[in-house]
């Protein structure tokens, strides 16, 4: 039984959403196929990307010259800058050129499409060059279904038989591509209501409370900020489902969400470059990896693999349905833990990510007694940060130390923690800096509403 929305979405949402829900049930099957079958497939998947960017592509023709047949291991990695230096002929489509995409970004409002028949997202670019990506309508089907995987794992019967007031606290930029699923699918069929992250929290709390959605997604530091406004009465919401998505979902910002909603978040794994990576099923035991949309190989900084229950350098990512900008082992930064087993109970045939320690940009340089420099990873902050009452934390890196925000601590001892942190960081092998624990109202929250756990200022070493 199909019912039919009254609100006129228009044909284009109605021919998309159907589109996605087909794709939904191809996916629903590959859940119940065997790791064998799953890997066949991933094979004739990178078979068929490979032989459409070796015939439409003059970038990949000269990039992997000679190495046509050659197993993927041993293809060049693909960086952002070489990826957006040669973009115009990267892509496989003749005229498609970056200028015309840049010039549409900046002009960009709502939901019109670059020529008609292109969705485009940029990444945010905090550091270096921004990338641009475009996809065609069929690649935007399995962008979105991607996204959805994660929803119908975790349970929800959101579909054309039923509604799922959604609410999202996130960017609204609409260049990103978080914002440009959304408005895309926005219908009847998906009532949303999107929250810029950035707005005041307060605000954020009384929207909340008028639209009491039964699905929030948010990213891990609002998750936190808004499990900590529920747990007194301020916030009252009852969400059936969590999702926290992009930065790191500690184990203390779960166990906060656990306790204000009754049940644990849903942790998921996604990027504007690959779209839906990975997500967690019901077992909370790790993401299952999305290996029949992405290849995804964890490796050390020479791109060598990693084996799995150790933490890799970076990603490179093969994006299986990627023909308008074909991406073939791109360099991500984020650094990933594979499992040993792919034995989930829950049955599905994909290898599990058993820790995810965010971008490499949040790892903080130290000088070691031998003069070297070393990289701590957030992991080391995390694991004595969790223990701290508080309603936020933030690590920052400055020119004369390291600065801890406390937003409205609880029985905190400054100069215990400060010395926690410097033995943790001894224990890593370098000197430690001098620690500054300083209390504020709120941590602080950039531009994209995001409260990074770690920063450091460009004049930290
Ligand atoms: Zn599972």
């Amino acid at each position: 039984m199909v019912a039919v929305p009254t609100g006129m979405p228009s044909a284009r949402t109605v021919a998309l959403v159907l589109a996605v829900l087909a794709y939904r049930r191809r996916l629903r099957r590959r859940d119940r196929w065997s790791r064998p079958a799953l890997l066949a497939y991933q094979d004739r998947a990178l078979r068929r990307l490979r032989e459409y960017a070796y015939q439409k592509s003059r970038f990949y023709q000269d990039f992997h010259a000679e190495l046509a047949s050659a197993p993927l291991s041993a293809l060049p990695v693909l960086t952002k800058q070489t990826l957006m230096e040669s973009f115009d002929s990267v892509v496989t489509r003749a005229g498609l050129r970056l200028a015309d995409v840049e010039d549409y970004l900046a002009t960009l409002r709502g939901n019109d499409l670059f020529q008609g028949r292109y969705f485009v997202s940029a990444t945010a670019g905090t550091t270096g060059r921004r990338g641009v990506f475009l996809w065609n309508i069929r690649e935007w089907v399995q962008v979105v279904a991607s996204y959805n995987r994660a929803f119908d794992w975790a349970g929800s019967t959101a579909g054309l038989t039923h509604q799922v007031k959604t609410a999202v606290v996130s960017s609204t930029n609409p260049s990103h591509q978080s914002a440009r699923v959304g408005a895309s699918i926005h219908s009847r069929w998906v009532p949303t209501l999107r929250i810029d992250s950035g707005e005041d929290l307060d605000s954020i709390i009384t929207r909340l409370n008028d639209w009491q959605p039964e699905m929030l997604i948010a990213y891990a530091s609002m998750v936190r900020l808004l499990a900590e406004a529920q747990l007194p009465g301020r916030l009252m919401i009852m969400p059936r489902l969590v999702f926290s998505a992009s930065e790191v979902l500690t184990e203390s910002t779960r166990r906060l969400a656990t306790a204000a909603w009754g049940r644990s978040p849903y942790n998921v794994y996604a990027a504007t470059e690959t779209s839906g990576i990975a997500a967690e099923c019901g077992e909370h035991a790790g993401m299952h990896l999305f290996e029949d949309l992405v290849i995804t190989e964890v490796v050390d900084v020479d791109n060598q693999p990693v084996p799995p229950g150790e933490y890799g350098a970076k990603v490179l990512v093969t994006v299986l349905f990627s023909r308008t900008v074909p991406l073939i082992r791109y360099e991500m930064s984020d650094s990933l833990q594979l499992g040993g087993d792919h034995d989930c109970p829950c049955g599905r045939p994909y290898a599990v990510i058993t820790g995810i320690q965010g971008r490499e940009q949040e790892s903080l340089t130290f000088p070691t007694a031998g003069g070297q420099v070393r990289a701590v990873q957030p992991i080391v902050f995390h694991h004595i940060m969790d223990r701290v009452r508080a309603a936020g934390w933030q690590i920052q890196q400055t020119g004369a130390g390291l600065e801890v925000l406390l937003a409205q601590p609880h029985e905190v001892n400054p100069s215990m923690l400060a010395g926690d942190i410097r033995s943790a960081l001894a224990a890593q092998g370098v000197l430690p800096p001098p620690v500054q624990v300083n209390e504020v109202i709120a941590i602080p929250r950039t531009a994209l509403g995001k409260a990074p756990l770690i920063t450091k200022t460009s004049t930290s070493p």
